[in-house]
């Protein structure tokens, strides 16, 4: 049945997932261990120089894994999600500035904003660790530079279909790039959490997986169309809440939407 399909789907991913977690974890206590033995080592024969160099290793590395254990925890804490009034737009201009010093000059940055406003219910800081994310893979995949563009509209979804229109129940915000595109067994794959096919201690796997929950989480969707060669569109489908009057008063209390 579908339901046992879907368990036996399951099982498999945490196979993987612990998988992934044990091997990652494991080669940054090598690191710290073969470190030590080294420090050890030398403080028996009396060599106390330089012992600094591997002390730094160690400490390098257990900061690995801590960070690792911070993102671990994130991950699974799900973060409930404090989501107000906000004109995406707006965001998307302003998180330009973030991307451009995180990403340095090498990418040039685009945002192409809607005609219309487009107003939803959303947790703007979330929403930015998602841009931010998906920013830091298309800088990846862009080595020697290129054109990442953050673009917006409006659109109606229909049975797993969009179309642009000018007043739609979604904003579509696209985050597009000219870096090297994904094969269809890694599009396939990008949403699962600890996969990555970048080399240990580059890649955890958890960016897009994280992006895919606050999505889901959100009420929204998300979608890849990618081609090897020529650069991949991450689409970010958020429900448009209703027009908001300018002179509202805000809410007092946050709107929260549970962990799902
Ligand atoms: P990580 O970036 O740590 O590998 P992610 O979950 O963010 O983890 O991404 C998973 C994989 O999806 C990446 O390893 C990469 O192969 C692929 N990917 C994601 N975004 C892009 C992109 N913009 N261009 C090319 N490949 C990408």
């Amino acid at each position: 049945s579908d339901a046992a399909l879907r368990q036996s789907q399951k099982m498999e991913a945490i196979g993987q997932l612990t998988g992934g977690i044990a091997h990652d974890f494991n080669n940054m206590l090598t690191g710290i261990l073969s470190a030590l033995d080294i420090v050890r080592l030398r403080l028996d024969m009396g060599r106390v120089d330089d012992l600094e160099r591997f002390l730094d290793t160690a400490t390098a590395s257990a900061q690995r894994a801590a960070a690792l254990t911070q993102r671990l925890l994130a991950f699974s804490r799900r973060q409930s999600l404090d989501a107000r009034p906000v004109e995406l737009n707006t965001l998307l201009v302003s998180v330009q500035h973030l991307l451009h010093s995180t990403l340095g000059e090498a990418v040039r940055i685009h945002a192409e904003p809607s005609p219309l406003p487009l107003h939803a219910t959303l947790d703007a800081n979330q929403f930015e660790s998602a841009l931010l994310n998906l920013a830091i893979n298309a800088r990846d995949a862009m080595p020697d530079g290129g054109d990442l563009t953050l673009r917006a509209s409006s659109v109606s979804v229909r049975e797993g279909q969009y179309t642009a229109v000018p007043a739609g129940d979604y904003a579509l915000v696209e985050v597009a790039d000219t870096g090297a595109g994904m094969a269809p067994e890694v599009v396939e794959r990008a949403f699962e959490p600890f996969f990555t096919t970048k080399p240990i201690g580059k890649g955890t796997g958890l960016g897009m997986s994280m992006v895919y929950g606050f999505m889901q989480q959100s009420g929204g969707h998300i979608a890849i169309q990618s081609n090897v060669g020529e650069g991949t569109t991450v689409l970010l489908f958020i429900p448009l809440s209703e027009a908001i009057v300018e002179d509202a008063p805000a809410p007092s209390q946050p709107i929260r939407r549970g962990a799902g």
